[in-house]
């Protein structure tokens, strides 16, 4: 047991951590940045689909549902695991994964629009966006805007989002592992473009070993900032290869309106 003096001081600290926590996040605008899971949903080609369910409960005066979903379903984050043989070194599960890898500072870069083309973003544009906005930075989670999100849809309507999306190329994923991100993510149905980029999911490929994640069907990144907060929290799901996150960005807030105090 610790001394009274002792204690004090702890909770002195805990406070101190709290309320700061606190004033930083009133000191921001949350952005929702996962997209609502609805049936009809769009899912890529060869995965499960997305079922929500009226559950009639026998005679329970509560109401519910029931989910029937794939560890990738809507806006998601991919573990290492996904794209690596099981049992092999560095091949975690998403519960496997401490929390700090799903939060911290992110940098959001743009691109597109593009047409349905199969587009590969390269390394050259990553390093010419960096020059022309940020340098990223070791430990930073890097979102891609390829202006694509507006295809979503529901059923039918969501067709074109699943019609030859843009993604990066080998080099741009081997630049960022290069520069050491914690995890990339994209508002498209996968980091590697329609065709997979030539049927070689070099994205997947490169980053998921080198333990950086990936988080895909993102929604709302042309209303997050250049520079926010980002937290991707993923159900604690034993052994699995991904998970659907609550993504939340924070960007600074701006004071709508108000004059300028001198
Ligand atoms: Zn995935």
């Amino acid at each position: 047991m610790l001394p009274v003096g002792q204690r004090s001081h702890d909770h002195r600290a805990a406070n101190l951590m709290a309320r700061s926590m606190s004033a930083g996040f009133r000191a921001a605008e949350a952005i929702d940045l996962s997209r609502k899971l609805e049936n009809g949903i769009p899912t890529y080609p060869t995965h499960p689909k997305f079922f929500k369910m009226c559950w009639c409960a026998m005679g329970d005066p509560a109401r519910m549902n029931q989910f029937v979903l794939s560890e990738h379903t809507g806006t998601h984050i991919d573990a290492p695991s996904h794209f690596m043989p099981a049992g092999s070194p560095g091949a975690d599960s998403i519960d496997a994964l401490p929390l700090d890898r799903f939060m911290g500072p992110a940098i959001k870069m743009t691109f597109g629009p593009f047409a349905a083309s199969n587009v590969r973003v390269g390394a050259k544009e990553i390093r010419d966006w960096e020059q022309a906005n940020v340098a990223i930075e070791a430990g930073d989670i890097v979102l891609i805007d390829f202006r694509w999100g507006h295809r979503w849809g529901i059923g039918e309507a969501g067709q074109s989002f699943l019609d030859s999306w843009p993604g990066v190329s080998r080099d741009a994923a081997e630049y960022l592992a290069e520069r050491r991100v914690k995890l990339v993510g994209t508002d498209c149905i996968s980091l590697d473009p329609g065709d997979g980029g030539g049927g070689a999911l070099a994205a997947h490929y490169t980053l998921l070993p080198q333990g950086i994640l990936i988080m895909e069907n993102a929604c709302n990144l042309e209303r997050l900032d250049v520079i926010s907060y980002v937290m991707a929290l993923p159900l604690r799901l034993g052994d699995a290869t991904g998970s659907p996150v609550r993504a939340v960005g924070w960007n600074i807030k701006r004071r709508h309106g108000a004059p300028e105090s001198g």
